[in-house]
């Protein structure tokens, strides 16, 4: 497949922002796609990268040397690309420019494949030390050479991370979903100009009026008629075919069609937390429809999204939430470790999938003691504890351990922890999600020998109100955020924020927000970012909506150990700067804050349509992801309850 082509596609996403038109672009794309290899590099450049979100391999490729590979392809000097990147804060037009007026072009520069530049760009991300700058400059440089304008744009804008065509994650399930699997009628329709397209009244591409009736067979679809099955047996039927790309299913109601059609999408994203990786998804459903979904399963080694819960305000609501008897356990204050183990070989993933075995080899040796099964993938909260009071300590404490490459040593021994666990997802050969809770702990209880190092969560199962508020008591007392509630007959779903298992905290409201903005500071700051621009996400577009800016919370200087810094911040920071104006620069949002606030108001200023009133900064999360962060809809529930406090 020519890379021009993706380069269009590419250029077509950016013409919109509307969602829908954009999945269906995406989708419709996806689907005209024949081979498989095609199929996967383009799933993943698509959004934008050329490694799976499980695999801790990063495409960036410092700005700097991006610079000096157009300036080589090109023939342009890089002090001159540098500056009309000041002026344009886009690295990819300027790249597009650029070869617009190259002085020099290869003889025989040919047509780029997806697949040499997929090639090229996974190559140039894995040359690491020493003396490998040049080949990464000579990488990149060559495929600026052989491109056309456009294509430049986005191999450029690829390689610093920075893709700016707006598709989010649930936007890839989409397209897939509508690409290679059935299409309830109802909730899609049929457009005279544009085909099959989802909607319930107008065409999402052109806006003139959908029909619902069934179209023939002759006319290259495949007709399933549901009208008379229930959802469920209707879904059975529809997971025996192979090839669905072009099977409409005629159902009884717009209900009906809608329930079928979410429990498909719920079946292609509970594989895809399975196995991480939309690209393997995608040959899966282009080659065996649904039922091939039935095939995935976790695979230690490689990291997947753990389960989230959700907030609630009291141990009623929480009892309310999981239902009676629920097991309660301590909410530890430390941060998610998901534990791989393959025989000897033990892997430590953070809840970002960051793979931190070499900072912990303390949780290393301890887990081969204490876990007494070969094969397992387990749950659980890495917390510190005082070396001398052994009283645990706050996570902000231990925080640096997970970013820490060396004194590995000093470290295990000046910030000691304990693994807490509380799950077990994966044991012997088998994916254990679907089994309830409460058979999950015994499985866990059964492998897990306690050692010093090594716990389980300690949990009691009641029903009983006064005993879970003493044991919520308890848990605060020794030192812990609070209690989690789960309820004893649910699954494990792998990457969602579910309603059956939920979090209690006695602290004032907070917020994780990322940084996507933010100004160089003043006089003895003049070397620091300082007033952080503070976004949300819109859980449906999986846009970043501003809602304030942030500067208290944040030290002048780093002490040991002790808060958060300007200048940290802006280490940090500085490799996601994408534009810079002024004093003002944009950041690409991987950064996370956790903030505090007094009050959210309703604001035009920023795109949330909300605004903090005194936000102040917390700490750091680095052990969530940017995916993570508060939803435009949970900030509008915040607001709601707000109102309901009495003055
Ligand atoms: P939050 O980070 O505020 O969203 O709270 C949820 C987090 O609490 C989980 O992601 C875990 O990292 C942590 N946690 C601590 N103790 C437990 C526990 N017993 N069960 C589940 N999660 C826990």
């Amino acid at each position: 497949m020519l890379y021009k082509e993706l380069a269009l596609l590419y250029e077509k996403l950016e013409k919109t922002t509307k969602r829908l038109e954009k999945t269906l672009v995406l989708s419709r794309f996806f689907s005209k796609i024949k081979e498989d290899q095609d199929l996967k590099q383009a799933v993943l450049l698509a959004q934008g990268t050329v490694f799976p979100p499980w695999d801790s391999r990063e495409l960036g490729i410092a700005s700097k040397l991006v610079v000096k590979a157009i300036s080589r392809a090109t023939g342009l000097s890089s002090e001159s690309i540098e500056k009309h990147w000041a002026e344009q804060g886009d690295l990819g037009l300027v790249a597009e420019i650029a070869v617009k007026h190259r002085k020099q072009q290869s003889l025989f520069a040919k047509q780029l494949t997806v697949d040499k530049v997929f090639k090229n760009l996974q190559k140039a991300a894995m040359l690491e030390g020493q003396g490998t700058v040049d080949q990464k400059i000579a990488l990149v440089a060559e495929l600026i050479n052989c491109s056309t304008p456009l294509e430049a744009r986005y191999i450029v804008r690829t390689v610093i991370g920075a893709l700016r065509v707006g598709i989010a994650e649930g936007m890839v399930r989409d397209a897939l979903t509508w690409a290679f699997l059935p299409k309830p009628l109802l909730v899609f329709g049929f457009c005279n100009n544009c085909g099959l397209v989802p909607g319930q009244k107008t065409c999402p591409l052109c806006n003139a009026p959908l029909s619902f009736t069934a179209p023939s067979n002759s006319e290259g679809f495949e007709i399933v008629d549901c009208s008379s099955k229930q959802v469920n047996t209707c879904l059975e039927l529809l997971k025996q075919l192979k090839n669905a790309s072009n099977v409409v299913v005629k159902t009884s109601s717009y209900e009906a069609a809608r329930q079928l059609y979410n429990n498909i999408t719920a079946l292609v994203e509970e594989g895809f937390s399975l196995v991480n990786d939309y690209s393997q998804i995608a040959v899966i459903l282009k080659n065996q429809g649904l039922k091939g979904l039935e095939g995935l399963s976790l695979q230690p080694g490689r990291p997947f999204r753990v389960m989230l819960a959700q907030k609630v305000e009291s141990l009623e609501e929480g009892f309310k939430a999981v239902g009676k008897p629920a097991a309660i356990e301590y909410k530890y204050d430390g941060f998610r470790m998901q534990i791989h183990k393959q025989g000897d070989k033990i892997v430590i993933y953070t809840r970002r999938l960051e793979n931190v075995t070499k900072q912990f080899p303390d949780v290393v040796s301890a887990v081969k003691e204490s876990v007494k099964v070969e094969n397992c993938i387990l749950d659980g909260e890495c917390v510190g504890v005082d070396p001398v009071t052994k009283k645990f300590v706050p996570f902000q404490n231990i925080s640096q351990r997970i970013k820490r490459k060396y004194n590995i040593k000093e470290m295990v021994e000046k910030l000691p922890v304990e693994l807490h666990l509380f799950d077990i997802v994966f044991l012997g050969s088998e994916t254990i999600v679907k089994k309830p809770f409460k058979e999950r702990r015994k499985l866990l209880e059964s492998v897990i020998q306690e050692s010093k190092h090594v716990k389980l969560a300690t949990q009691l199962i009641t029903d009983d109100l006064d005993k879970a508020r003493a044991f919520y008591n308890q848990a605060l007392n020794a030192g812990n955020e609070g209690v989690m509630l789960k309820a004893l007959n649910m699954p494990y779903k792998p990457g969602s924020r579910v309603g059956f298992m939920v979090k209690l905290k006695p602290t004032a409201e907070t917020f994780d927000l990322a940084i996507v903005g933010a100004e160089w500071g003043e006089g003895k700051r003049a070397h620091w970012l300082s007033s952080f621009v503070l976004a949300c996400k819109d859980e449906i577009s999986g846009e970043f909506l501003t809602i304030g800016k942030v500067g208290t919370g944040i030290k002048e200087k780093s002490e040991a150990g002790e808060g958060l810094s300007f200048e940290q911040l802006t280490e940090l920071l500085k490799p996601h700067i994408v534009e810079e104006k002024g004093r003002s620069v944009t950041i690409k949002p991987s950064i996370v804050v956790e903030v505090t606030f007094q009050e959210i108001q309703r604001s035009p200023s920023y795109s949330s349509g909300f605004a903090l009133r005194f936000p102040r900064v917390l700490r750091l999360r680095l052990d969530k992801s940017v995916e993570e962060v508060t939803t435009l809809n949970e900030v509008s529930q915040a607001f709601e309850r707000q109102g309901k406090k009495p003055s």
